[in-house]
């Protein structure tokens, strides 16, 4: 398992899929062509062929006063997804969390950073032809604009079908805690606004004892958009937005300790942010990696 330590806290990467190549349904401008240049991003995020690699996982927070799941992946069972791959699926996520020292009984805060399908479908699991909250003890964190938004959501057809069985069932189980973009879940723990990717999206902000940590959710998908800022997700609802949230959060971050935890990085997943020409770069830090105090 991949852990890193944040001064008292613990991240956890629970991963739920991995895949190499198929990726640029998400982000067509990287072609070959254009990430063969980019040596860096081997081998954790890409092959020597230029097939990028990604991963569907959780992070699992573990400070001295709460036990934070960001993000709940795909989860088992659901349907109605366009990707063909993420239907009916029947993995062993759960296992592999209570093997990482989890139970899903002992999780008592979930985070999501937005509403997409990879990021709520562990919120729930079926039991007896119903969804029922995966995590019973845990309140369930969720920016109110970002709810607000999907739950009005009539045109995207499959994110209508998302929110019936992975949002609305927790919300009507009276687990849900809308908060606003800036939220403090505790000491070491806090939302910040990364807006673009969707309309309430966050990242979440880990400080402990003098370092620091920065999962990114959405605001990007991969890597190689450290080099290539300009380069949007298909699925970016701003992509205007995104770009200059990716700027913005680069530009803060360079050439600091702060480790960036990726919440679809493949491999090691994590790394310093460094500038590089006109963009920037990952240093990749091996998992156990302690960032140096600022
Ligand atoms: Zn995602």
């Amino acid at each position: 398992m991949m852990q890193w330590r944040i001064g008292k806290t613990s991240v956890s990467k629970i991963v739920e899929i991995e895949a190499t190549g198929g990726f640029r349904f998400v982000l067509p401008q990287a072609t070959r062509e254009a990430v063969l240049p980019m040596r860096w991003l081997q081998p954790h995020f890409m092959d020597e062929n230029g097939r990028l690699k990604t991963s569907v996982h959780a992070l699992v927070v573990d400070t001295p006063s709460r036990r934070i799941l960001v993000d709940t992946c795909l989860g088992n069972d659901k349907q109605g997804r366009a990707v063909p791959t993420w239907n009916d699926l029947h993995g062993p996520f759960l296992r592999d969390l209570a093997a990482a020292g989890f139970p899903r009984e002992s999780i008592d805060t979930v985070v999501c950073t937005h509403l997409h399908v990879d990021h709520v479908g562990w919120n729930t699991m079926l039991v007896d032809g119903h969804w029922v909250p995966t995590f019973p003890n845990a309140r369930y964190v969720i920016g109110r604009d970002e709810f607000d938004y999907w739950r009005d959501q009539r045109k995207w057809e499959e994110q209508v079908t998302v929110f019936a069985d992975s949002v609305a069932p927790v919300f009507d189980a009276g687990l849900v805690d809308l908060v606003d973009t800036d939220h403090r879940v505790c000491d070491e723990v806090r939302l910040e606004p990364t807006l673009g990717h969707t309309p309430g999206h966050v990242g979440v902000r880990i400080t402990s004892d003098g370092e620091q940590a920065f999962i990114t959710g959405d605001l990007l998908h991969h890597p190689c958009q450290m080099a290539r800022t300009e380069w949007a997700a298909v699925v970016d609802y701003d992509k205007r937005q995104s770009t200059q949230t990716r700027e913005r959060l680069f530009t803060a971050l360079a050439g600091t300790p702060t480790l960036l935890i990726g919440t679809h990085f493949a491999g090691a997943g994590a790394g310093r942010v460094a500038s590089d020409g006109g963009g920037y770069r990952l240093l990749v830090a091996e998992p156990g990696h302690r960032p140096a105090p600022r």
